[in-house]
């Protein structure tokens, strides 16, 4: 079969192009001829450091050594979040990528723990969930058998470095420049060719658009249109700065709420990257950086960087012969780093769908709609993280709390309210486990529990808790303490950490 797509151009080099150029050169690459445009003056984001357990996979599929990537990134492990005064000034949570207890065939395990709580013999949720124990004895290992679930803090920009290697070892040409122009088709309006500063003009038939905030191809040239979600995620604005390390890495994410946002800290090997999410109607930049800098631990290495945002998506993610990645497709926000997740499912997706002979309008549509509806509830997980909250003390919190919230999640949260039931949509991609750690951890208490809790007398509830507390505990206790073992297995003498 003759084959029509063959040059693909990717714009931007950033970890959403290398991330593509990687993926399309080591699983496509025989049959096509790449070339990724980025430009070294411009730079990247350099934001973008925590990661979820499905980068696992993407990793799998591009037979990653686990080890050496880890290496190369200064990356150490991460087992969830820590949501610090998010419910309340004082309460924390962690919602960890791990399974909490055991679910039966007609409820998830919150309906056991609950009644064990009404009855006084539930221990906290998280004591049973190994991840979540681990995360808070500061323990982990990779093991081969019954693992923990965990994904990755890395050094962004050393990835996309990493990824770099990997995609010119496959073929990918790399050209170094800035793009001035997109040059379109007169007669349907495609791209035909990406025009660079020094004239250089780049031909293709298919382009991924990996620019950034600056979405040039999606939005500047084909001008799909943008569907703002800031109504529902008010904070539009960030300052990142990165710190010298004080302590021991901990194998979690920690998201401290503020009066009018929250701060991340993401500990890699060497340093920690830091930084504040904020709502520039509520904060203002100066007093943000105030607040950011007194709120750090160590010496800054960096200086504070101001991101700003619009949280939403493009009306269409890929449209004629371009596909948008990355920021450039949209940014719901950093809360619970999905942002590299939705690149590798987009990728994949591409790849799925990818366009061998001729662009299908069928393709285009079934791409948009998948990526629409996997965003769709990332956004409402997101938005219950402000919009279930005590917190009254300041506008921000207050503006939060009584903001109208999507329809669909609306329901999830009134359903659990009543009933305690939640359901996973199929493909979104947080779990049950996930939606209850967060529910119940922003003070959502359901008002019942299932009745089938009630076919175990009390004695064997307490005792079928207890076996999986006690199990989770064991699990954790014959792990070593996380730094120790990411220098082990990444052989490091010494990490230069006190
Ligand atoms: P960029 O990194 O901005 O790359 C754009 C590329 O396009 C660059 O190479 C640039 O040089 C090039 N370019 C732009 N214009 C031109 C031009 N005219 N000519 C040539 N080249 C050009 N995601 C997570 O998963 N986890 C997180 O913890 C997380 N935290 C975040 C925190 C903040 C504050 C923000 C804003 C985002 C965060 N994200 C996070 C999202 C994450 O940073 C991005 O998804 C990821 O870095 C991918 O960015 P990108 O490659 O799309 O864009």
């Amino acid at each position: 079969m003759k084959q029509s797509i063959k040059r693909v151009v990717i714009a931007g080099g950033g970890t959403a192009g290398w991330m593509a150029a990687a993926s399309l050169s080591k699983l496509l690459g025989k049959n096509l001829d790449i070339t990724l445009v980025e430009s070294d003056a411009i730079g990247t984001v350099g934001v973008g450091e925590a990661t979820i357990p499905t980068i696992l996979t993407l990793h799998k599929l591009l037979k990653l050594n686990e080890q050496e990537m880890m290496a190369a990134t200064s990356a150490t492990f991460k087992l969830g979040i820590s949501f610090e005064n998010w419910r309340a000034q004082g309460q924390d949570y962690i919602h960890s990528f791990g399974t909490t207890g055991q679910d039966c065939w007609a409820a998830g395990f919150q309906h056991f723990w609950l009644k064990g709580q009404a009855l006084g013999f539930s221990k906290d949720y998280g004591d049973y969930c190994p991840e979540l124990v681990a995360a808070k004895q500061n323990r982990f290992a990779v093991t081969p058998k019954q693992g923990l679930n965990y994904a990755y803090h890395l050094d962004a920009t050393a990835y996309a470095v990493y990824l770099r290697k990997i995609a010119e070892e496959f073929g990918v040409k790399r050209v170094e420049g800035k793009i001035a122009q997109v040059q379109l088709h007169a007669d349907n309006g495609f791209i035909r060719a990406l025009e660079l500063d020094s004239g250089q003009v780049i031909e293709g038939d298919l382009f991924i658009d990996c620019t950034g905030f600056r979405a040039l191809l999606i939005e500047q040239a084909l001008h799909v249109g943008y569907e703002d979600w800031s109504h529902w995620l008010p904070c539009d604005s960030a300052l990142a700065v990165q710190t010298e390390s004080v302590s021991e890495p901990i194998p979690y994410t920690r998201s401290i709420a503020h009066q009018a946002g929250w701060q991340w800290r993401i500990p890699l090997q060497h340093r920690v990257g830091n930084g504040l999410v904020y709502c520039s109607r509520y904060l203002n930049d100066e007093a943000a950086k105030t607040l950011l800098l007194e709120n750090i631990e160590g010496n800054t290495i960096s200086e504070p960087r101001l991101i700003r945002f619009r949280p939403g998506q493009r009306r269409q993610h890929w449209h004629k012969n371009c596909v948008a990645l990355g920021l450039a497709s949209g940014f719901v926000e950093p809360l619970e780093s999905t942002s590299i997740h939705m690149i590798q499912r987009s990728i994949i997706r591409l790849m799925q769908n990818f366009p061998l002979t001729a662009i299908h309008q069928s393709d285009i549509d079934e791409f948009n709609q998948q990526t629409d509806f996997e965003l769709q509830n990332i956004r409402d997980f997101i938005i219950l993280h402000y919009h279930v909250t005590e917190r009254t003390d300041s506008p921000f919190w207050r503006f939060c709390k009584n903001m109208d919230i999507p329809d669909s999640l609306k329901h999830r949260i009134q359903l659990f309210k009543e009933t305690g039931r939640v359901f996973k949509v199929p493909n979104e991609l947080f779990g049950e486990n996930s939606w209850v750690q967060v529910m119940m951890g922003q003070g959502l208490t359901p008002n019942q529990y299932h009745p089938i809790v009630d076919m175990m007398s009390d004695e064997e509830l307490q005792q079928f808790l207890s076996q999986i507390e006690q199990r989770a505990k064991q699990m954790v206790g014959q792990l070593p303490n996380h730094q120790e073992f990411v220098q082990h297995y990444c052989g490091i003498v010494s990490s230069g950490v006190k």
